[in-house]
C-alpha cells in the first residue's frame, strides 16, 4: 500500500545514553505532526530492545539494518534471523543497503533472499537499490536499478511485491553531502514504478542519500517520491524532525 514514510537509519552509531536522548526528543514532537507520514528508526541491532520498548504506544516504529536470508534458526554465526528481529519489535528490515553490498559483498541474489526472510517473518523489507557515480556516468543507472530489483522480486515471486518498500539511494549521495537533484531522483523512482508493473501505483518508493532539513520538501515535492531513508540526518531529532514535517500528507 502507497504511503508516505520517513526512516532513519543509525548505522553504526549511537549508545544506550545516546539512544535515550534521542528517542526523547523525537518522541517530544512527532505526536505533535499533522498528517504524519510513517515514521521509523532503525537502529543498531543491539538497541532495538531498548528502542523498541521506548516507542511502544507512539507513532514511530523501529527497523532492523539486516535481517539474516535463512528462516528458522541454525548455525549462522552473525546473523539474525526475521522471527527474532519481529520478536524483539521490528516492523521493517532494510535489505540490500549499498554499505552491505559494496563493504560486505551481499550479491543481488543475497539480497533476495535477505527480502524473502523478512517477508516471511511478517517484516517489510525496505529494498535499497542505487547505482555508483561511475555507473550513473556511463548512462546505466536504469539498468543497475533494474537489476537490483528484478532480482528481489525473482526471489520474492512478483505477486509479493506490493508489500515491498523501495529506497533509491544512488551510490554517490550517501553520507556525501551530495543528493541528487528532486529531477534526477524523481526520474529514476518513475522508471522504478514502471519496472513494478500493475502494482508499481501502489508501492512506497523512497528517497535516500543526503536528505537534509533544507532539501527534503524540494524531494518529497515529486509525484513518484513517497519519502526518505535518511541516514546523518537522522540522528539530530530536528533535522529528523523537519524531514518527516517536510513528508507530511
Ligand atoms: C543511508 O544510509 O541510507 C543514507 C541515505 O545516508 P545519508 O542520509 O547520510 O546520505
Amino acid at each position: 500500500m502507497r504511503g508516505r514514510l520517513v526512516a532513519g537509519n543509525w548505522k553504526m552509531h549511537g549508545n544506550r545514553a545516546m539512544v535515550r536522548e534521542l528517542l526523547d526528543e523525537i518522541l517530544d514532537q512527532a505526536g505533535q505532526l499533522v498528517s504524519p507520514p510513517a515514521m521509523a528508526v532503525i537502529p543498531p541491532a543491539v538497541f532495538i530492545p531498548q528502542v523498541a520498548e521506548r516507542l511502544a504506544g507512539s507513532p514511530v516504529v523501529v527497523g532492523a539494518q539486516n535481517v539474516c536470508d535463512q528462516e528458522g534458526e541454525g548455525a549462522f554465526t552473525g546473523e539474525i534471523s526475521g522471527a527474532m528481529l519481529r520478536e524483539a519489535g521490528c516492523s521493517y528490515a532494510l535489505v540490500g543497503h549499498s554499505e552491505r553490498r559494496a563493504l560486505y559483498a551481499e550479491s543481488d541474489e543475497l539480497v533476495g533472499q535477505r527480502a524473502v526472510a523478512a517477508l516471511a517473518a511478517g517484516l517489510t523489507p525496505i529494498v535499497c537499490v542505487g547505482e555508483t557515480l561511475d555507473e550513473r556516468d556511463a548512462d546505466r543507472t536504469e539498468d543497475v536499478v533494474d537489476r537490483q530489483l528484478q532480482a528481489v522480486l525473482a526471489a520474492t515471486g512478483a505477486e509479493r511485491a506490493a508489500e515491498l518498500v523501495i529506497a533509491y539511494e544512488p551510490v554517490w549521495a550517501i553520507g556525501t553531502g551530495r543528493t541528487a537533484t528532486p529531477e534526477q531522483a524523481q526520474a529514476v523512482h518513475a522508471f522504478l514504478r514502471g519496472r513494478l508493473g500493475a502494482v508499481g501505483a501502489d508501492i512506497t518508493i523512497v528517497y535516500g542519500g543526503s536528505v537534509k532539513a533544507d532539501n527534503a520538501e524540494a524531494l518529497f515535492g515529486m509525484d513518484d517520491i513517497d519519502g526518505g531513508l535518511i541516514g546523518g540526518a537522522s540522528l539530530k531529532a530536528d533535522q529528523f524532525l523537519t524531514i518527516c514535517r517536510a513528508a507530511a500528507g
